[in-house]
């Protein structure tokens, strides 16, 4: 199964779709942590997006174009993949549909959960991340044992996202709104969109989505 996590900045994309791909067996393809990694490697691709990511906009098409590609060529996405974050913009879904065809594959899902920006909002504001592992806390609805470290990785002190302050997740609200809303009559209009509500309990919201995947 290929599928395609749509939806707005804090709406549980990467905390569902990280469930969904383990439980599956498929790959979890999340491009903003690429690019964190990348940041905090300081490779080239770290260096040019950094900047553009702290002030809340996209980076560059064929950047991302280019990533998604070699990723999705490694043998863990053989089963499937989940993708978080991408596509962002309608040449992005235009050029994810290319490279599929061109192996003769096709998404079969765009799953796009929603939630209102009140929520996203407060909810972005307490989250927390470790920097290992990059398993996300909420200190609010799904805080760490201790409030402090990761579960996982005792020594490790959670921290939060640069893009995570309330200004710059109302910009990421509106960039969201402008050039990426717009994929979900794409792929409305090419029968492959599904609908899940991303308000409730973390397992609520997890029965919709399996439920919305496998129906
Ligand atoms: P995310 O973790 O998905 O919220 O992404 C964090 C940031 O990484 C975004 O605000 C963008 O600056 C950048 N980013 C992630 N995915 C993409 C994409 N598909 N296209 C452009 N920029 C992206």
């Amino acid at each position: 199964m290929r599928l395609v996590l749509l939806g707005p900045p804090g709406v549980g994309k990467g905390t569902q779709g990280r469930r969904l791909a383990t439980e599956r067996g498929w790959a979890l393809i999340s491009t903003g942590d690429m690019l964190r990694d990348a940041v905090a490697r300081q490779t080239p691709l770290g260096k040019q997006a950094k900047q553009i990511m702290d002030a809340g906009q996209l980076v560059p098409d064929d950047v991302m174009v280019g990533l998604v590609r070699e990723r999705t060529s490694e043998a863990d996405t053989r089963e499937g993949f989940v993708l978080d974050g991408f596509p962002r913009t309608v040449p992005q879904a235009d050029a994810l549909g290319a490279m599929l065809a061109e192996r003769s594959q096709e998404l079969d899902l765009a799953v796009l959960l929603q939630a209102p920006d009140e929520e996203l909002v407060r909810r972005l504001s307490s989250r927390w991340e470790c920097p290992v592992c990059r398993r996300v806390y909420n200190s609010l609805s799904a805080p760490a044992k201790d409030g402090r470290h990761c579960d996982d990785h005792p020594g490790t002190g959670l921290r939060q996202r640069e893009d995570d302050s309330e200004a710059t997740v109302r910009r990421r609200l509106e960039v969201y709104r402008r050039q990426t809303a717009p994929l979900v009559e794409y792929y409305r209009s090419r029968g492959r969109l599904r609908e899940v509500t991303g308000i409730g309990a973390l397992d609520e919201v997890y029965g919709a989505l399996a439920l919305a995947v496998a129906g």
